[in-house]
């Protein structure tokens, strides 16, 4: 079997132009205009390119785009008196602040102080605990972008069997969430798991988030699953001297011999995080003004 290759690039593209859609009649009907802000703490470059790709597709969608650049050596308490004016600002739907921030700064603190109707990047115990309780709230970007792309691909997935190999707070617990929502019967596997192999061969949905390069081999995979590869490692470019070049944790090659879909790295997952980093600023924007939510940007 020769997988379908599922383009992450032109799905993230559709779901931005929906975005934009539901932007323009907020405007043209309510007079709105979603916001997003972006805290930038420091000066890492990875960050720096990050930002600046969410600035210029928040802009492309017709959202407002807030950013705010502090120093490294920022105190928690201007940093927090920051997010305070953000939460308290009505042009401002979504927050989020960049990570990594410097290490006299602790995420877990940062996250909490955003509003949870604002956590537009899911990370808030609120939010985690909105989601495993089935309830609404605003979903991890990563995970929903997965969700999205494994509803366009499989509709219903009620039943089947879906393992998330990964147990992180940022994407692998809400992934799990997420599927158990969809009915599927859900197995989170981790490091100390036995046997993965084994686990992963009973999935109809296999999703890797792992971050060790090409560790998911075709045997590892069940003819026919949907296998969605969250996992970056950056490597010097074997043929490109002083280039890089990006891993999965999926073994492309042998997988995609065996599997009926499979997402790529990259061109797959990565594209649809600021996708839904946007359909989330969305989602809060409908919300803060108790207006209906756009349909399918939403778990
Ligand atoms: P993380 O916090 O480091 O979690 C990695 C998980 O993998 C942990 O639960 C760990 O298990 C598990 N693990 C490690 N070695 C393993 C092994 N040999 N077998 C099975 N499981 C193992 O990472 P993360 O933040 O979830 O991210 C995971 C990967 O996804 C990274 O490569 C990251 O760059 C990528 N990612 C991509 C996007 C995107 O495309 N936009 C977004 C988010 C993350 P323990 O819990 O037992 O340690």
């Amino acid at each position: 079997m020769t997988a379908k290759v599922i383009d992450g690039k032109e799905f993230a593209g559709r779901v931005r132009a929906q975005v934009a859609e539901h932007v323009e009649r907020l405007k043209k009907d309510h007079g709105i205009t979603a916001g997003l802000a972006v805290i930038l703490v420091g000066e890492d470059p990875a960050s720096e390119v990050y930002v600046a790709a969410k600035h210029r597709q928040t802009v492309e969608v017709g959202m407002a785009s807030f950013e705010h650049r502090l120093p490294a050596d920022v105190s928690e308490e201007d940093l927090f008196a920051l997010i305070d004016q953000l939460n308290a600002d009505e042009t401002v739907h979504g927050i989020l602040c960049q990570f990594p921030v410097p290490d006299h700064l602790n995420e877990r603190r940062v996250v909490a102080r955003i509003d949870p109707a604002k956590d537009v990047d899911g990370l808030s115990v609120v939010n985690a605990g909105l989601l495993a309780s089935g309830e609404k709230g605003l979903v991890s970007c990563t995970p929903l972008g997965c969700l999205m792309l494994l509803r366009d691909q499989l509709g219903n997935m009620s039943g089947k069997e879906a393992v998330v190999i990964g147990r992180s707070n940022l994407f692998g617990k809400p992934m799990g969430q997420l599927l158990l929502k969809e009915s599927c019967t859900v197995t989170i596997a981790h490091s100390r798991t036995q046997d993965l192999a084994e686990v992963c061969k009973r999935a109809d949905i296999l999703v890797a988030a792992v971050g060790r390069a090409e560790m998911v081999k075709g045997d590892w995979v069940k003819p026919g699953a949907t296998v969605i590869d969250v996992g970056i490692t950056r490597i010097p470019h074997p043929e490109k001297p002083g280039k890089t070049k990006l891993l999965g944790d999926v073994d492309f090659a042998s997988a995609s011999e065996v599997a009926g879909a499979i997402t790529p790295v990259p061109g797959g997952v990565g594209p649809m995080t600021i996708a839904c980093l946007l359909a989330n600023t969305l989602t809060a924007t409908c919300r803060a003004h108790g207006l209906e939510e756009p349909e399918g940007l939403t778990a």
